[in-house]
């Protein structure tokens, strides 16, 4: 093994933000993240799912699409408001955020798994032997051109479906719960 040989052996769990961690809004059958603090709510049995996953070793990074910045209709600061508060309450080790739309045509926007294989090389982590959990068909085609294995939360939004995630999931919790049981 030469010299600077990283060792990727570390698993991950890979968050969505909205939807997964915190409580969507729904407007007219779509998922709209909240834009302000005092729209923030933590989902139910999220803070117990990630203390689990936290003491069975697993990284927490959330990978998140922001592009109303992009659009100009929210502010990087009221998103990282949020995400500094979610850093804050939370056990999570990372939130890596992609402010851009598709025009931008950068490679941290899901479905392209940039931000994932970037924390690989960050952390160390063997993509392989990891997990992506989201509620939109970016999140699961992201986790699954990283090679993670994936967990779709259906919440029945009006919008293209995911293709092929490994589970269909109602929670965060229940996702931990098949990872730590050894799936
Ligand atoms: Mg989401
Ligand atoms: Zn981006």
């Amino acid at each position: 093994m030469g010299i600077g040989k990283i060792i990727s052996n570390r698993r991950a769990v890979f968050l969505d933000r909205d939807g997964v961690i915190n409580r969507a809004i729904i407007c007219e059958g779509h998922s709209i993240p909240p834009v302000k603090i005092d729209e923030l709510e933590i989902l139910p049995g999220v803070l117990e799912a990630l203390m689990k996953l936290r003491a069975a070793n697993y990284l927490l990074i959330v990978v998140t699409n922001q592009p109303d910045v992009a659009r100009g209709t929210a502010v990087k600061e009221g998103v990282e408001e949020i995400n500094n508060y979610l850093m804050a309450t939370l056990p999570l080790d990372a939130i890596k955020t992609c402010y851009h739309d598709d025009s931008d045509n950068c490679n941290c926007r899901k479905p392209l798994p940039g931000a994932l294989f970037e924390s690989s090389e960050v952390f160390g982590i063997d993509l392989k032997r990891s997990f992506m959990v989201g509620d939109r068909w970016r999140d699961i085609e992201a986790g699954q051109r990283a090679g993670c294995k994936t967990f779709f939360i259906n919440y029945g939004y009006k919008e293209r479906k995911p293709n092929a995630p490994d589970f269909i999931v109602a929670s965060l919790l229940e996702a931990e719960k098949i990872i730590l049981r050894g799936l």
